[in-house]
């Protein structure tokens, strides 16, 4: 069965063709981040505008690609949602249209579970149950996953989102945008015991706080001239203490809910220091960890056409009423 993905829920613009929910065959992306980084963050305006001019031109590349005519596709799925009103707008309508013209059936995907259904493209053979924790510029969350369409939510953010306090943190060091990656970078030459940064007071167990963590490294610097060095002890010692917490809360997960896979994804997964330190717990806890390949840590629509075709074999549909759903 071959699905096709649209996916356009933040700054990205991308159409996959996936083969029974495994395997891609074609997953292009494209990416308007040039255009906000000026502005240090998403303007969702200019990300709407850029996926309707591209949109097109992005599935013909994924057709191109994976040597597969229209007519050959089996199902549409499409993220309808969470993420930026009018970009998910976009790719909704342009999924319902081919729908339509084409009379194939469709599905709108939550964003959120497709992250953690991304390590299922890899041909990764994962049992359920198991615990996933997605990190991303938008959510951060603990799940118990008994199947793709029995998801409880475990632990969630109750502030900012972790790839968030990144993105804050960067651009309160002036490192630029987006921040993941350049805190990444400048704290691989950093102390990450130097400061001793937390991101404690949390209501729930498993539930997350990271805007206290931003707090305190803006009075950290205020008022300093930082040099390089002193710039990379704050990032390692901050990216630290994200880690530490990311990683005490999912093993506690998987302790609560008696499961011994844990599965992560999201753009913050793309982080090697992230990585490391995921398998070293697992591997202390007798856990198997999983995360996808960083690319697919990224948005993309091959994780949405992964997800349709596992909901689709269950049975759910989505009609021409499908609209974005912003929760
Ligand atoms: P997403 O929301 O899934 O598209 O992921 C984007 C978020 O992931 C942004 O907040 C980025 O700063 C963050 N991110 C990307 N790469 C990294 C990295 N290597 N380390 C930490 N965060 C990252
Ligand atoms: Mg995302």
């Amino acid at each position: 069965m071959i699905v096709l993905g649209i996916e356009t829920s933040c700054d990205e613009t991308s159409a996959a063709l996936v083969q029974d929910g495994r395997k891609i065959l074609a997953n292009t992306v494209a990416s308007s981040l040039e255009f906000h980084k000026k502005y240090g963050g998403v303007i969702p305006e200019i990300a709407s505008r850029m996926q309707l001019e591209t949109i097109s031109g992005i599935m013909e590349s994924a057709l191109k690609k994976a040597q597969i005519k229209l007519k050959d596709i089996d199902l549409i799925g499409v993220t309808s949602g969470p993420g930026l009103l009018g970009s998910l707008l976009v790719g909704i309508s342009f999924a319902k249209s081919l729908s339509l013209g084409l009379a194939k059936p469709l599905l709108g995907v939550n964003h959120v579970y497709s992250h953690f259904y991304a390590n299922f493209l890899a041909g990764e053979k994962i049992k359920l149950p198991f615990v996933a924790l997605v990190v991303s510029g938008g959510h951060t969350s603990l799940f118990y996953i008994r199947d793709f369409d029995k998801i409880e939510v475990l632990g969630e953010t109750q502030d900012d989102a972790c790839g968030e306090a990144f993105d804050k943190v960067a651009k309160i060091l002036g490192l630029g945008y987006p921040g993941g990656p350049a805190i990444e970078k400048i704290a691989a030459s950093g102390e990450p015991k130097k400061i001793r940064f937390n991101c404690y007071g949390t209501r729930g167990k498993l539930d997350f706080s990271f805007s206290g963590i931003k707090t305190a490294v803006l009075y950290y610097v205020k008022g300093r001239r930082l040099s390089r060095k002193e710039k990379a002890d704050i990032s390692a010692s901050f990216q630290e203490a994200v880690i530490e917490t990311l990683v005490t809360k999912a093993i506690l997960a998987c302790k609560m809910k008696k499961v011994s896979r844990l599965v992560v994804g999201g753009g913050v997964a793309a982080n090697n220091r992230l990585r490391d330190k995921f398998y070293a717990a697992a591997a202390d806890h007798n856990l198997s960890c999983y995360f996808p390949a960083q690319s697919l840590c990224m948005d993309n629509a091959a994780m949405i056409a992964g997800l349709a075709y596992q909901l689709f074999k269950k049975g759910y549909r989505s009609d021409l009423s499908l609209t974005a759903d912003l929760n």
